[in-house]
């Protein structure tokens, strides 16, 4: 990454001490990719001090110190350097002006790790090497999805879902607002929890976890029932829909299959109970030779009172 143009004043806070210093004076500079940023270190020049004396604390050693506070701040640690100032009171200063010449100024930890590192008795390899790169790639893809969101998404439904989560979320709330345009400010709670819910339900239903699919769908029908919320064709604003638009939007949110209600939405334009009355059963009649009537509409016809025949 190109180090950015810094002007020479340029100011900056110290993430451990919180003061704002001047940052050519107070920091370190660095060429590791972590702080790219600036280019120097996120720590001024005393706390950085400060962790190695804490670290010298623990191993009992400057050395384990530094290669320590060299791991962590991603600086490259070399024993050929070490050497040359450990005598210096000043070693830390020394050490990091000495990380400024050629032939150490592009390396990192990173270099320590492919030439294999002793920290207080425990060996970094290419192994640890390997697993920071992956949380490295792990970290920047992560990124490079975030910039791919629309922070307006962000902003209505929280950070922390991905790109098709949020396209979900909006449809469902599409459908909801449309079926509940007057809906105050506690509803409109309910309508944004129920576009979660239902985007927590198809993902599950997408990963083929059923368990998860009927908890998701029981929470649905509880806070749906709570938000005293209408679907599409409910109550008030059904003239607006035919019953056949109602069909096709539960189908689209939420499959019939799974509908709770499936009896409602069995026969939802009537074509059986037409079929039943008009088509099948004068056929029957016609084949069978019965009498069966249409069971609502019918003339009533007299049944011959019992006795009748004997008098
Ligand atoms: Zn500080």
């Amino acid at each position: 990454m190109p180090r950015p143009m810094l002007e020479a004043n340029a100011v900056y806070t110290c993430c451990r001490c919180r003061e704002t210093l001047e940052l050519a004076k107070n920091f370190y500079r660095t060429t590791s990719e972590l702080y790219s940023d600036t280019g120097y270190m996120p720590v001024c020049k005393n706390c950085f001090t400060k962790i190695v004396d804490i670290y010298s604390m623990k191993y009992g050693s400057q050395r384990e110190a530094m290669k320590r506070a060299c791991m962590a701040f991603d600086i490259y640690y070399s024993d050929e350097i070490f050497d040359a100032v450990e005598d210096d009171e000043a070693f830390i200063g020394k050490y990091l002006k000495r990380m400024n010449m050629t032939q150490y100024r592009k390396k990192t930890f990173d270099n320590s790790l492919d030439e294999g590192i002793n920290i207080a008795g425990v060996m970094y390899d290419k192994k640890a090497r390997n697993l920071r790169d992956k949380i490295l790639a792990a970290e920047k893809e992560d990124q490079k999805r975030e910039a791919e969101l629309d922070p307006a998404d962000i902003k209505k439904w929280g950070a922390g879902f991905a790109k098709e989560d949020y396209a979900e979320m909006n449809r469902h709330y599409t459908m909801l607002k449309s079926a509940n345009p007057r809906a105050d400010g506690n509803q409109e709670n309910y309508i944004m929890d129920c576009c979660r819910i239902k985007m927590h339900q198809l993902k599950a239903s997408r990963e083929g976890r059923l368990d998860d699919f009927q908890k998701m769908t029981d929470l649905y029908t509880k806070t749906y029932k709570a938000g005293n919320l209408k679907s599409v064709g409910d109550g008030a604003v059904a003239e607006d829909f035919t019953y056949g638009v109602t069909a096709e939007t539960i189908e689209k949110y939420t499959p019939a299959e799974y509908y709770k209600n499936r009896e409602l939405y069995r026969d939802f334009d009537d074509i059986g109970k037409y079929a039943e009355r008009h088509i099948f059963r004068p056929l029957k009649n016609i084949i069978f030779g019965t009498r069966d009537k249409d069971p609502d509409y019918h003339v009533i016809e007299e049944e011959p009172v019992g006795g009748d025949e004997d008098e």
